[in-house]
């Protein structure tokens, strides 16, 4: 059987960031590959652990179709090393740090290899002993979990990721750990900590003590002894106050991701990965994929079945990176193909929604992005099972235990950011919306670009009411909403990051996340320049309220050096 594959033409965008940082280069530097080649020696890679069975080379070819036609694209490290030296494919990594001196500096030492390769990695600091707690070999006094903190910062700081990625890490501490209010506070120095996002990890009982306005328990998470007490309302509004300043900390509520744990069996969750959508057990590791849903709309309607078959192999493709896979450590791999964890999720919502003609903002745009997860963790899953019959399952699964009916992953889905692949891609990145429809690019001797979203563009023009001089004004103003010359309806579908609530987006994560993703979602609850503390405080509240497994809340304008801005990007 021949594989059908969709033309694509590729952006100028999409084919600068494949040069720079994803095409294989020669001994000069010069690329030796084109889209073709890097999607032939993808899918060649990833189809190899299924060279014994009959459908191999059918299967090889629709692999190849599925990221050629940017249907779907796995994670960046795939995209770069999958049939290369290096070998390694996946995204996400959560490591221990347990409280010693050799495990601490073992996990500086994981984390740089895993670095090495494109990985970002989780660390929970949450065991280790708080500051000024005794050090019974030395006779000393321990210096705490945030001087530790600053070790694995500097290591990052020192290996670039192959030169390609940046090493990105996750840090973590539970509220109730007796350094807390040292860890919320870190980051206030802006010039610290940089290549961390810190969150807290915030349990059911501190919301408890929160809703009663009552003081809570600090814990010494080694000798497991109360060391003292807070005012639940003092610490969340400390959060509150440094988010709102700049952002950071997050916040996770691992009671709800530890409801979720699909292994209990194997321990708790104690961290993510860097951006948050990823919930993992220590050594764990997970890779990534996102099916564009842009491609899905067909005449006002999404393409159901086309997503359907779209799933199925994208499920397999992500089940098949596990076992050509290069771990960094041991640890790694027999953690790994022990749950077999994948994070199938989606990118392009946004486009989808505008050419359905539903506002990000809407019940109807909820709900149809609700039914379209909810359809996409129902097929992965089945397309699971069946992998399961002939593949077996995951080899941790244990019918005394886990419930559900035995499959190849004991996680499917989770929304990646999809940073770089959306650009590759050319549509919003995964479950965001659009930041700027218009935006102004500064090129290279003084001169101004108008980059216009394709869809604005293209029905503007349509019905008549595009112009250079209207796109100036939107680039400027930063939003398509208050232009009379654009239709009401379009200045609804149109509505971007900033133009539509905190609430609005909140609403979005919590529904997809109960409708249909397994892990988590890595999303910015965007609120403008303007927005209160109260308005952070009630964010988180409602987070937690709709079953978000974390929050990030970031108001405009609000971190030195903002990278991204609506009116202009250079
Ligand atoms: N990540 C990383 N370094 C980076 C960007 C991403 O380690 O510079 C990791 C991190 O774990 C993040 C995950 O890759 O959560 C997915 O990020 P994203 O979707 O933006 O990556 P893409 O595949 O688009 O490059």
């Amino acid at each position: 059987m021949t594989v059908e594959t969709r033309k694509v033409s590729l952006t100028e965008t999409a084919e600068t960031v494949l040069q720079r940082r994803y095409y294989l280069k020669d001994a000069q530097g010069h690329p030796v590959e084109n889209w073709e080649k890097l999607c032939r020696r993808v899918a060649n890679a990833v189809a190899l652990p299924d060279r014994e069975l009959d459908d191999y080379e059918e299967v090889r070819d629709h692999f190849f179709s599925l990221i050629y036609s940017l249907d779907f694209l796995p994670n960046s490290p795939c995209l770069m090393n999958a049939g290369t030296g290096i070998g390694q494919l996946s995204a996400c990594f959560v490591l221990p740090v347990e409280d010693s001196m050799e495990g601490i500096f073992t996990a500086v030492k994981n984390g740089a290899l895993v670095h090495k390769t494109g990985g970002g990695t989780g660390y929970s600091f949450s065991r280790l002993r708080p500051r000024n707690a005794t050090v019974s070999s030395t006779q000393g006094v321990a210096s705490g979990p945030l001087s530790f903190a600053a070790v694995f910062d500097v290591a990052t700081e020192t290996i670039k990721q192959g030169g390609k990625r940046r090493g990105a890490n996750m840090g973590v501490m539970r509220v109730d750990h007796p350094d807390i209010m040292d860890f919320i506070c870190a980051k206030e120095d802006q010039t610290r900590f940089n290549n961390f996002n810190f969150s807290v990890a915030i349990t059911d009982e501190f919301m408890q003590a929160l809703y009663d306005e009552r003081e809570y328990a600090l814990v010494d998470p080694v000798t497991k002894e109360i060391v003292s007490s807070l005012n639940a309302r003092t610490v969340f509004d400390k959060i509150v106050d440094l988010a709102w300043h700049n952002g950071e900390p997050g916040v996770l509520f691992i009671d709800a991701a530890n409801r979720a744990n699909p292994t209990p069996q194997l321990g708790e969750f104690e961290a993510t990965n860097p951006c948050g959508e990823q919930w993992l057990l220590p050594y764990e590791s997970c890779n990534l994929g996102s099916i564009n849903l842009g491609n899905f709309v067909e005449g006002g309607r999404v393409d159901y079945d086309r997503l359907a078959r779209t799933t199925r192999l994208a499920t397999r493709f992500l089940d098949n990176v596990i076992d050509c896979n290069v771990f960094p450590i041991p640890e790694i791999k027999e953690m790994t193909m022990k749950t077999r964890k994948i994070g199938l999720g989606i990118m392009g919502m946004h486009d989808m929604l505008i050419q359905m003609g539903l506002s990000y903002a809407s019940n109807e745009g909820r709900k149809l992005c609700a039914e379209v997860m909810k359809y996409i963790r129902t097929i992965s899953e089945e397309t699971s099972i069946e992998l399961a019959k002939v593949k077996g399952p995951f080899p941790a699964f244990d019918p005394a235990i886990n419930t559900y009916t035995p499959r190849r992953n004991a996680a499917l889905t989770s929304i990646q950011p999809t940073g770089t692949v959306s650009m590759i891609a050319d549509c919003a990145s995964g479950c965001e919306p659009y930041f700027s429809i218009v935006m102004v690019k500064h090129v290279m001797d003084g001169d101004k670009l108008l980059m216009v979203n394709k869809h604005f563009e293209e029905i503007a023009r349509a019905e008549g009411f595009y112009s250079t001089e209207l796109m100036a004004r939107v680039a400027d103003s930063g939003t398509v909403v208050g232009h009379e010359e654009i239709p009401v309806k379009w200045q609804e579908i149109f509505c971007t990051a900033q133009d539509i609530t905190p609430s609005d987006h909140i609403q979005m994560q919590g529904i997809l996340q109960q409708s249909g993703v397994d892990s988590s979602i890595s999303k910015t609850i965007n609120m403008p320049n303007t927005a209160t503390k109260e308005d952070v405080r009630l964010a988180y509240l409602m987070g937690y309220e709709m079953g978000c497994k974390g929050l990030t809340v970031y108001r405009d304008g609000s971190r030195d050096g903002q990278v991204l801005n609506t009116k202009s990007a250079s």
